[in-house]
């Protein structure tokens, strides 16, 4: 069992007065975690001591953070085993999965270590007798809010690129994966110097008192409802607000493709992390002429993969992080079929133990259901059939979110007017997942706003001053 520490002004074990959070395994229940939960007295306290230290880690040297940030790293890549077990006992991920996300969090630490030296502003051609130029800072207090899903790869971009740029940032790990979140702050803390990182843990109350504090930005990566109501708290504090939020992601899947291939695509995009990937596919548009092949191949796949322990090194489908959770999509499932959706397979809570849902596809599904319009955060893939690309498009684009969407067809022009026409931070062209390294997009409507990754996110960080400079009465220096 994981006894979760908090990390406040540079002091492990402070704080906690609000009580006690226990994490169970969602494969069987047992407990896993316990972890203090911060008052909003404790935040304050917190943020005033990150305060403190915030303009000597702005004024260290870029070179010297990024050297920082290298040892970093190297903390967590030495912590990786231990990382990925915590997050598999905790949200019950398949373990090799688990290692995979430390290891894209080990890379992004890295990635920022060398960009962020290398990022300046720009010098401007006023007045020769002049001296104008515009210059990046720090912006001072970060708050850090992030999910359970892919815990440490999300945190260490976040986390990465606001250290590097010379803020100081108070981390608050979901409720769902606190131990998590600890070890990942133990590897960083052993490294940084001190009072630079703090470690808050709690709930919902705990990030909303950390949203409402007197912070400089609020980077938050979770659902659309906590991150509108993150917005609407920085507005009062007037903290910039970086939001990277929920999605419906669709797949259409155009009439010349290989239906038995776009099923493979689709149960990897609906179903790896149990479907708790922001990206994941949550909706499908296929062509009529080839919808029944597609579907029976789709099926086949839910009912082949392997469903276990994430532990276990052959899972391929691990529990859902926890009841609550299944509850939820068990009931958008249900709710579909009350409204004459029809379920192929999966769709039934099984006995035992822990929080398992199985693989489901649903068909006979319509564009306006809510199982389709919103996220499910489940390994459920519901189908609509179509009759044109155009209304395959036109489905696909009709949605409150904004997040990514992927196009399986052989047609160029298809493919070109998918990127043009989809409002969606990222198009995706006969692959569900992929994408070269160093992408970067805006999330649309309720998925979002700013860059949550790539280069751009050290922009974020920053506030850009412009600079003009003369010599005293109109001279030359
Ligand atoms: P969540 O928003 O419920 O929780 C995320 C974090 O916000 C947690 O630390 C939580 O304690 C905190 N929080 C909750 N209520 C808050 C409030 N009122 N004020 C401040 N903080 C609060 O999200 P989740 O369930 O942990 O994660 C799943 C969601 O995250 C899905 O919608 C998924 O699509 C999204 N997600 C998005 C991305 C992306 O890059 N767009 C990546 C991963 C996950």
């Amino acid at each position: 069992m994981y006894t979760v520490a908090q990390l406040i002004g540079g002091v492990w074990g402070a704080g906690g007065e609000a009580g006690e959070l226990v994490v169970r395994d969602p494969t069987d229940g047992t407990p896993v975690t316990s972890a203090p939960v911060a008052t909003a007295d404790e935040v304050g306290k917190a943020v005033a001591a990150a305060r403190g230290v915030a303009a000597d880690w702005a004024d260290t040297s870029p070179a010297e953070r990024a050297a920082a940030l290298h040892r970093a790293a190297d903390a967590v890549a030495e912590a990786a085993d231990e990382l990925a077990r915590a997050t598999t006992a905790e949200m019950g991920k398949p373990l090799a999965d688990a290692r995979g996300g430390v290891e894209a969090g080990v890379a992004t630490l890295r990635q920022y270590a060398e960009l962020a030296p290398a990022r300046g502003g720009r010098t401007l051609h006023g007045d020769p007798a002049a001296l104008d130029f515009m210059a990046p800072q720090p912006r001072g207090v970060v708050a850090v809010i992030t999910p359970w899903n892919d815990p440490v790869a999300v945190a260490c971009g976040l986390l990465g690129a606001a250290l590097v740029t010379g803020n100081v940032v108070l981390h608050k790990p979901s409720e769902r994966t606190p131990a998590t979140g600890w070890l990942l702050a133990r590897a960083l803390d052993s490294v940084l110097p001190a009072g630079v990182l703090s470690l808050l843990t709690g709930g919902p109350e705990t990030g909303a008192a950390l949203a409402a504090a007197e912070v400089d930005v609020v980077a938050h990566v979770g659902s659309t409802a906590t991150g509108r109501a993150i917005a609407s708290a920085a507005a009062t504090t007037g903290a910039k607000a970086l939001l990277e939020n929920g999605g419906s992601d669709p797949l259409v899947v155009d009439a010349d493709v290989d239906p038995i291939w776009a099923a493979a695509q689709a149960a990897q995009g609906a179903f790896a992390n149990a479907g708790q990937i922001c990206v994941a596919v949550e909706r499908i548009y296929v062509h009529r002429d080839l919808a029944e092949d597609f579907v029976t191949a789709l099926v086949d796949r839910a009912a082949a993969l392997r469903v276990g322990p994430g532990r276990a090194p052959d899972t391929e489908l691990g529990p859902l992080v926890d009841r609550r959770h299944r509850d939820q999509v068990h009931g958008q499932v249900t709710a579909a079929v009350a409204d004459g959706a029809r379920i192929r397979v999966g769709g039934a809570l099984p006995d035992g133990p822990g929080a398992f849902y199985p693989a489901t596809v649903v068909d006979n599904c319509r564009h306006d259901m809510s199982l389709v319009r919103e996220e499910t955060f489940g390994p459920v893939a519901p189908v609509v059939v179509v009759d044109s690309f155009s209304e395959a498009l036109r489905c696909a684009a009709d949605s409150p979110y904004g997040l990514a969407a992927t196009v399986l067809t052989g047609s160029m022009s298809h493919a070109q007017r998918a990127w043009r026409e989809l409002p969606v931070g990222t198009v995706k062209v006969n692959a569900v997942f992929g994408g070269a390294p160093a992408g970067a997009a805006h999330p649309r409507r309720a998925s979002g706003q700013g860059f949550g990754y790539g280069p751009e996110l050290l922009d974020e960080f920053t506030a850009v001053k412009a600079v003009h400079i003369e010599a005293p009465g109109g001279g030359h220096w």
